[in-house]
């Protein structure tokens, strides 16, 4: 990519130009909201299930986006095409803006809207085979009477100190529990487990996040044939499991060989984790808005 253009508030400015306020409550408070999202063959993929996400979250902490839905699409657009990317990674930010030191949203009047687009390429091509290492973690879930984790807020301190236990730990991701006990998802990603050729994740309501890649294999696997439930499971049952994968935009659906120094199958990734790489890797280049005719 020569040079890369961030979309800040209308303008479109060099990534070194590419500033915020030191006032700016998404800052200060990490108060404000994103998505990620993926270009694939010149296609923004389920573009519209990221937007109503976000317009969702939007509502659901009262922060007034500046931008109706389709203007918002015509941003994303017009960034994908002045980085003359066709397949990349879409990062969109609202923050309430900048404001004064209080936490008051309302000195807060305007929010600011950023997208950057790059490359991506989280994990290499032989962690898809192999299978990734985890660990469970002791930082929980966020629960849904304080911020509530269907919202994707800028507030990430919970993930990232997971990321930080993973880190510790020497594996690549980590299983985090809601406060009951159950699994809900990983540091970024929702968790899917294989037992006996039916395939079950845990229902939003555990604290995983509505994730569109995890919708998109649900889809999948209907079409498909296999069995999915949606139902709270422990740590055991993840331990027994014939197969466990995360999904998630980045990671796509990347297979995890080992859990707690439990290997998990045969210790790489599973024929049905296999099975819906392919076909979520086929679907992604043609399900999409179109950003170049
Ligand atoms: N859970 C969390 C906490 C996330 O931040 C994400 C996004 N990376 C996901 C799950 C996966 O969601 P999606 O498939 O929409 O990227």
């Amino acid at each position: 990519m020569a040079q890369q253009w961030i979309y800040l508030d209308g303008s479109f400015v060099t990534k070194e130009e590419a500033k915020v306020s030191v006032y700016d409550h998404g800052f200060l408070y990490g108060d404000g909201i994103f998505e990620g999202i993926r270009i694939y063959g010149g296609n923004i993929f389920k573009c519209k299930e990221h937007l109503d996400r976000l317009y969702d979250s939007a509502k659901s902490i009262m922060l007034n986006i500046p931008l109706s839905f389709q203007e918002m699409q015509d941003a994303l657009v017009e960034t994908i095409r002045r980085n003359e990317l066709r397949d990349g990674y879409i990062r969109l930010v609202v923050s309430r803006g900048p404001g004064d030191l209080g936490l008051d949203p309302r000195r807060s009047p305007k929010a600011s809207v950023i997208i950057i687009v790059e490359q991506l390429s989280i994990y290499p091509e032989e962690a898809y085979i192999n299978g990734l290492k985890t660990v469970s973690v002791s930082s929980r879930r966020n629960i849904p009477d304080a911020v509530n984790p269907k919202i994707k807020s800028l507030n990430y301190l919970n993930n990232i100190l997971v990321k930080i236990q993973s880190n510790l730990a020497g594996v690549g991701e980590a299983i985090m529990l809601n406060s009951q006990g159950y699994v809900a998802e990983g540091s970024s990603d929702n968790i899917f487990i294989v037992k006996r050729g039916v395939v079950f994740t845990p229902p939003c309501y555990i604290g995983a996040l509505e994730g569109i890649t995890r919708a998109a294999i649900i889809e999948i696997c209907e079409r498909k044939g296999y069995t999915l439930k949606e139902e709270p499971f422990t740590l055991h049952d993840v331990y027994v499991a014939d197969e466990v994968f995360f999904t998630g935009t980045a990671a796509e659906v990347i297979a995890v060989r080992e859990v707690d120094g439990r290997t998990i199958g045969e210790g790489k990734a599973g024929p049905i984790t296999t099975n819906l790489l392919q076909e979520f890797r086929s679907i992604v280049t043609v399900d999409g808005v179109k950003v170049y005719e």
